[in-house]
């Protein structure tokens, strides 16, 4: 069979991690390799007497074999190529493909690594667990603000249209819940004023929406924020406004004369929204949402202008960006360089539901929202479409798509105001529910939980998982305390224990018949020669740098064997979900060598004694 083997000298394959240090990953044909080793020097240096590093096998997904090693010099400009051992034969690979003999010139090279180049991701967000509120539908803290015609809190049945008085000032009073919870960032959708429950069709980009309040009580609302620790992100809709936006105001009623013509995607004039709209709108046909056009340059200094204007008057950290796949990268880029001179630290997310690797090479946004990862998480606990096995290739095919360090700012949710929620996903069966809680907070990228789904919330697709949120503390209204309580334990897990917030990630363990899962999150000493796996991804060791997760996705007991140095050491075992007993737990033990006991839809913690 054919030598099948990728790599090139750019993301994902090749990128920087730190001012001298360039992280390499090669893919080749699952089962191929035996051993891939890199061989680099400076690139005005001899190749031949370069310096090797061996690449550790850290991941497999159903096609590939993921290698990865990270290669240091300085001054950091390199060239390499990778030395292959398929068990038959050893081979080079260099840019101009394989040879038997070292090659003589075509390396890979990855010219300068230039400070400018790095990726910040802001330290926040690396560690931040957001938490998503859907304004109209979070806390009512001031009823002489509703809109006319508001439901009543306890009436569970929202449509596309109504109103429930959720506010700014509710937001405020209901701190203590997010502080007791435990999250460090706070998202809101659109504040902005708008006609629609959503908000995501502007009017008025640089005023609250007063049914929400006003400057001053979101200035409040992040001064309280700030003083619990808790970050503010806000929802930029730049694709498109609404209808009665000024600037489309004018286009309608001007037509041609109108100086804002240019800024939006009018096929012909009079400009009409009835039947078929015959101006580009966000997805198709939608009048309200009228597509601005991001490559002008007066809409572009507008949108600018208010992306700096929320962060210097209300001292806001950061934006996630909607349907931010549709707008112009070099929007995007510009973006980052406005928010970033008025805030430094300011976080940038971007809403994309697919394979994002555009927006992710350090100049655009600092994630995305990583939907890929929930399908993956919604087929294997909710759904039961895929065994661990196949869970397992996918988070590998997640966790080598994108730079590692902007994977680690991605947003990994259960759902959001635009899907069904996750509870509901389960049929309602908490196990379920709690297990994907204890993968999303130990897994790589930051943890979203979406309004009350810490509770356990229930609904379907929008706008049924726009509910409003419950309040009262009892099972009856639908509160799952088990649940909340788990929650609250794994946001102070994911504090507590940085191997989870920033550490790598290996599979140890994927069980397509038990279906049981283990993974390891944690750190490596780097650079010691021979401390590598290497070869075949041994785990030697990896206890003493980071902790174990095992998750029993199954109806049965199970004894889940981990691979033998794994647990070379004595471990402590805390159980984070018992599904038998049908609550959360923070029981402990010591886990003696040998096969890992893990109830029935359960999970369990590892960690060095
Ligand atoms: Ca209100």
């Amino acid at each position: 069979m054919a030598l099948h083997v990728e790599h090139r000298a750019m993301p994902p394959y090749a990128y920087p991690v730190g001012p001298t240090t360039l992280r390499v990953v090669l893919r080749s044909g699952r089962g191929q390799l035996r051993s891939v080793t890199a061989v680099y020097a400076d690139r005005y240096a001899p190749f031949e007497e370069g310096e090797t590093a061996p690449l550790e096998l850290a991941g497999s997904d159903a096609l590939y074999d993921y290698f990865t090693g990270e290669l240091t010099l300085r001054p950091p400009r390199f060239h390499y190529a990778f030395l292959l051992d398929d068990g038959v034969r050893r081979h080079w690979l260099s840019e101009t493909g394989l040879s038997a003999a070292m090659p003589m010139g075509g390396f890979f090279t990855y010219p300068y690594i230039n400070e400018a180049d790095l990726h910040h991701v802001p330290d926040w967000l690396v560690d931040g667990i957001v938490y998503q509120v859907f304004p109209d539908r979070f806390a009512n803290g001031n009823p002489a603000n509703d809109p006319p015609g508001v439901r009543p809190w306890s009436d569970q049945r929202p449509t596309a249209r109504s109103f429930y008085g959720g506010d700014l000032e509710g937001i405020i009073a209901k701190l203590p819940h997010l502080e007791e919870l435990g999250v460090t960032v706070l998202y809101l959708t659109p504040i902005f004023a708008s006609p629609s429950n959503h908000k995501y069709d502007t009017t008025d980009y640089y005023r609250i929406d007063p049914h929400f309040g006003d400057e001053e009580t979101l200035r409040e609302l992040v001064r309280q924020c700030h003083a619990r620790g808790i970050r503010v992100v806000l929802d930029a809709v730049f694709n498109h406004c609404g209808f009665e936006f000024f600037a489309f105001r004018d286009v309608r009623e001007r037509g041609q004369e109108s100086p804002y013509t240019r800024w939006f995607h009018v096929e012909e004039f009079p400009v009409k929204e009835q039947s078929q709209p015959n101006y580009e709108t966000f997805a198709t046909g939608i009048a309200a949402m009228p597509k601005l056009r991001t490559g002008n340059p007066e809409v572009r200094d507008y949108l600018l202008n208010v992306a700096r204007y929320w962060i210097e008057q209300c001292d806001i950290d950061g934006w996630r960006l909607d349907v931010a796949n549709e707008v112009d990268h070099a929007f995007w880029r510009e973006l980052r360089r406005a928010v970033h001179g008025v805030k430094p630290d300011a976080a940038i997310v971007g809403e994309v539901w697919h394979d994002a690797l555009p927006w992710l090479l350090g100049d655009q946004f600092d994630g995305v929202t990583n939907y890929p990862l929930r399908e993956a998480c919604l087929d294997f606990f909710a759904r039961g479409r895929t065994r661990a096995d196949g869970f397992a290739q996918a988070l590998v095919r997640n966790l080598f798509a994108y730079p590692r360090q902007a994977l680690l700012g991605c947003w990994n949710l259960l759902g959001s105001h635009d899907t069904e929620r996750f509870m509901t996903a389960c049929g309602g069966d908490g196990r379920k529910a709690a297990l994907a809680a204890v993968f999303l907070f130990t897994w790589v990228g930051v943890p979203l939980i979406y309004y009350g789904d810490e509770i356990g919330m229930k609904g379907g697709a929008d706008p049924d998982c726009r509910r409003p949120m419950t309040w009262e503390r009892d099972p009856s209204a639908g509160w799952n305390e088990d649940l909340f309580q788990l929650y609250k334990r794994l946001t102070r897990l994911r504090r507590a224990i940085v191997a989870l917030r920033r550490g790598d990630a290996r599979i140890l363990h994927a069980d397509p018949v038990a279906n049981t899962l283990a993974y390891w999150r944690g750190f490596k000493s780097r650079h010691t020669p021979g401390s590598g796996p290497g070869h075949g991804g041994g785990t030697a060791g990896l206890a003493e740098h980071g902790v174990v997760v095992v998750i029993n996705n199954s109806s049965r007991a199970r004894a889940v064997p981990l691979p033998g140095p794994v647990l070379e050491a004595a471990m402590r075992l805390t159980v984070l979900v018992d599904g038998e007993s049908g609550t959360a737990t923070g029981r402990e033990a010591t886990c003696p060598p040998g096969p890992v006991e893990v109830p029935a839809y359960s999970a369990v913690l590892l960690t060095l004694a």
